[in-house]
Formats: structure tokens, sequence, C-alpha cells
């Protein structure tokens, strides 16, 4: 029985809910008086119902399509202006108990290096990356309760935000590890952490359970309900995604969709971030060995509709992808992006010669975070190392509320100037920095707010003179 407000994950990612709306969506695919009732709602850019985004993923009429890419791409203006927010993802390690078919570090894989980086080589890793100019992390490990208990992982979190090297700070910490306890949460939360991120992989129960075949991972429910735990735990933000390839994405979309509704329904607050990551090669895995693959008109569909659906969701976009597919996702709605990333365990302060890598996957971005900069304002873009939501406890609803009425332009696009100006002091080559400065007098001159436009301009000469105490 479909209930979103239920706490039972076959509830609120019904079954038979998502397949009643796929069976609607292929059923209106071409009906064009839905259509436009559906794009005349979305315009008012307050988001969709999952039913409705379904209808519009499915749309085969070419001119309507056309409209949906428009109108994605007027939203993400709308609300997030030409910001993007750069991080990098932090591996601590590959020790693993799972048996997810479609990873490197599933447990029955006996040649890939197993790591687990010590304090120590914590520090040199984010020495590594604060020399980068990296402000935000997202941290990487494994389940496996004996290598790498919470502890271990606050004990982490602790160590990252203790480094102060040169004029760099990891002002927040974003944390991708396994499903968990409320208790668990709790701690995490009061290590400070920014967003808690899960992919679900698949919302499909049955391929969930053949794709986990092994390990606590195999618990459907748990897994499911996992974000539910988290917010009773304290958490207010927190970060969906499937994992494309795996399933039918219409059904993972459609689900995706549910589960947004589900923590808006129940906790007031949806999801802070949807990431889209695709299967790709790793290991011992082979992507043409899923029958799911989706070619890149489809991701773009898929980007542009959850765009329209979620306007107020950050959506992410990881260097498993492409320059061009991300170049073109950009324009659709992604507002976050790693750049200069490592998958493997340690590989930020000592690269591993391919035999000895542990990565997680292929990466198809290999760029340095300065290119990545350099290239986001070539394209017209405001590259951002904004944590101010965070620093200033804008998080959860609170966020949201501003993001809902469209006011996340008088916080972001000061701090996205101010820290791409300390970027630009501190790491960029002299090419980039070239561009930076000319792109910042150019977005000083947008502030309507005067009294914001003067604040920022006599912040901007701090920063230049060398002061680095901003809360951003
Ligand atoms: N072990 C944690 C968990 O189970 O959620 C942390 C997640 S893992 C380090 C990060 C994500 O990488 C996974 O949730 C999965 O979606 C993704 N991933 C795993 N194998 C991949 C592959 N071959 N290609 C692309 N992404 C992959």
């Amino acid at each position: 029985m479909y209930n979103p407000k239920s706490l039972n994950a076959e509830e609120f990612i019904s079954n038979e809910e998502v397949l009643s709306t796929l069976k609607y969506a292929e059923e209106n695919k071409d009906n064009r008086e839905l259509i436009d009732e559906i794009l005349n709602k979305a315009r008012e850019e307050k988001g969709l119902t999952h039913r409705e985004a379904a209808v519009l993923l499915d749309c085969t009429l070419e001119d309507k399509n056309k409209e949906i890419i428009q109108l994605a791409e007027k939203i993400k203006r709308d609300y997030y202006g030409n910001r993007i927010v750069l991080f990098a993802p932090l591996y601590l390690s590959n020790y693993c108990v799972n048996g997810c078919v479609y990873c490197p570090y599933h447990a029955k894989n006996k040649h890939i290096p197993r790591r687990k980086l010590t304090q120590e080589e914590i520090k040199n890793e984010v020495i590594a990356l604060q020399d980068m100019g990296h402000k935000r992390l997202a941290i990487e490990a494994g389940e496996d309760p004996v290598n790498n208990p919470i502890e271990y992982i606050l004990e982490s979190i602790k160590t990252i935000y203790s480094i102060k090297h040169k004029n760099g700070a990891i002002r927040r910490v974003n944390v991708n590890i396994a499903a968990t306890t409320v208790e668990n949460y709790k701690k995490l939360h009061e290590a400070g952490i920014g967003t808690y991120i899960l992919f679900q992989e698949t919302y499909n129960k049955e391929s969930y359970e053949k794709l986990h075949p092994t390990g606590p991972k195999h618990n459907y429910k748990y897994h499911t309900e996992a974000m539910d735990r988290a917010m009773q735990g304290g958490i207010d933000d927190v970060g969906l995604g499937v994992l494309y390839g795996l399933e039918s994405y219409r059904y993972e979309f459609t689900a995706l969709l549910m589960h947004a509704e589900h923590l808006e329904a129940v906790y007031g607050v949806g999801p802070h971030t949807i990431s889209l990551p695709r299967i790709k090669k790793a290991d011992d895995i082979n992507p043409e060995e899923f029958d799911n693959g989706i070619d890149d008109d489809t991701f773009a569909k898929i980007a542009a509709c959850i765009r329209i659906a979620v306007p107020y969701t950050g959506m992410i976009i990881s260097t498993r992808e492409t320059e061009k597919c991300r170049e073109r996702l950009l324009h659709l709605g992604i507002s976050q992006i790693s750049g200069g990333s490592k998958t493997s365990v340690g590989g930020y302060f000592q690269p591993m010669p391919e035999k000895e890598d542990s990565a997680q996957f292929d990466v198809s971005d290999r760029r340095s975070l300065d290119e990545v900069i350099r290239w986001l304002m070539e394209l017209g873009y405001l590259p951002s190392f904004c944590t101010a939501c965070y620093g200033s406890g804008r998080t959860g609803d609170r966020f949201m509320d501003i993001c809902k009425h469209q006011q996340i332009h008088n916080f972001c696009h000061p701090n996205a100037i101010m820290t791409l100006k300390e970027y630009l002091e501190d790491y960029a080559s002299p090419e980039t920095r070239a561009i930076g400065e000319k792109l910042i007098a150019k977005e000083v001159e947008t502030l309507q707010n005067p009294d914001i436009k003067s604040t920022v301009e006599k912040d901007l000469v701090k920063i230049s003179g060398g002061e680095r105490n901003f809360k951003f």
C-alpha cells in the first residue's frame, strides 16, 4: 500500500505505485494536453509530483522535449544563478564486507589492494587537497565494522577539521558511508558533518537483493530507511542518488522522487542533494555486463526532469563523467561538481602505480582542479568554494526555506565571489587567476543590494591583503 508518510520502505517506495506511475507515463507520453498542463505547473518553479515528472521523462513530442530542456535551464538559472560549488571525494578505506556486484570493493575481490588510511595519512591527504584549493570534502569508505567502525570515521572527521595548513581549511565534510543506526547518525551529526550521502543504488527491491547478494547491505529495508534514521539522528541535510545502469532508469527516476516526497512529507525537508552517478569500468567490473546502461541523451533528459521536479535540491555530477558530458549537464541543473578527484585510498598525497591502485572506479575527467576552475569560468560559470549554509546553521528546513523563496542568491552569490577570490589568491595558476579577477569584477557589478555590494568590495580588499578569517 503506497503511503508517502509511512516509515516503512515498502510503503513509501511502493512497488505498485512505481509500476502504476510508469504505466501512466507510458500511456501519456504523447498526450499533448496533459504535457502542456504539467509544463504550465512546472513553470511556477515549485516542483512536480513523481507522476507528473514521469510523464515528462517519457514524453516523445519533440517540441515539448525542447521546452523541457529550456525550462530546466531556466530553473537552474533562477535558483542557482551561474554558481557551481566544488568538492573532492576522500577515500578513507576500501575494506568492505559487502558483495555489491558492481563495485570492485566487494569482499570476494581478493586481488585489489586493501588500504585504510591512518590519521597521519589522512593529514597528508588533506594537506594535498588543501594545496589544490579544496574546502569541501566527501569522505568515502567501504562497510566493514572491524576495519572501518564508526569510531574510525569520527576520528577521521576530527582530524580533517583540525588541519590548518597555510591559508587552507576544510570547512565542510560530507559523509558517504554505509547505512547505520540512529545512534551513529547522532554521532556523525555531533561531529559536525555537512551532508550525509547514501546512494540507494536501485529502488527495485528484487534487483537490489540480487545486486547485493551478501553482507549487511543486502537488507533492502535497512538501506532504504537509512535517511529516516539519519533525520531522526539530527542530520537534516541528506543526499540521495541511484547508480544508473543497474535497473531501468524509469523505475529509478520515479522511485527517487517518491523518496524525496517521503522525506518532505515526514520531516518537512526534502533531500539537500541528488547525485547522478552512472556505473563505470573498475578493477574487476565491466559496465557492459549490466543491461540497463543509459546513453548521454537519456542521462541529460533525466537531469533536466529532476531539475524541474525538485528545483530546490542541489544536483551533483562527479568525475565519473567526461568533460563533455559534465558541460552538458551543468546547463540542465547540476549545482555541484567534483574536481581533481582521486578515487583510490591515499591517491592525493602519493598517486599509486596502476597495479597497486585501490581505485573504486575509473574517472573520466582527469583534469586538475585549476583546469576545472578555468574551464567553468570560460563557460560563464562562477566556481564557488562556499560552505556558509553549513557554517551559519543554514541547513535542513532553514536552508530549504531560503532556497524555495529563491533567496539563495543573496547569500550564495557574495560567498561564491569571495571564496573564488581566496582561491585565486592562494592556489590558482597565473592564467586562471587572470580570468578569475575579470570575472569577479563583473560579478560584483551584478550585485543588486548596495549594502551587500559594498561589504563584498571591502572584503575583497581584505582578502587581497591576506585576511582569511571569514565564515563562508
Ligand atoms: N560503502 C558505502 C555504501 O555502501 O554506501 C559508501 C559508498 S561507495 C564508496 C560510493 C558509491 O560509489 C556507491 O554508493 C556506488 O553507487 C558507487 N559505485 C560503486 N561502484 C561503482 C562503479 N563501478 N562505477 C561507478 N560508481 C560506483
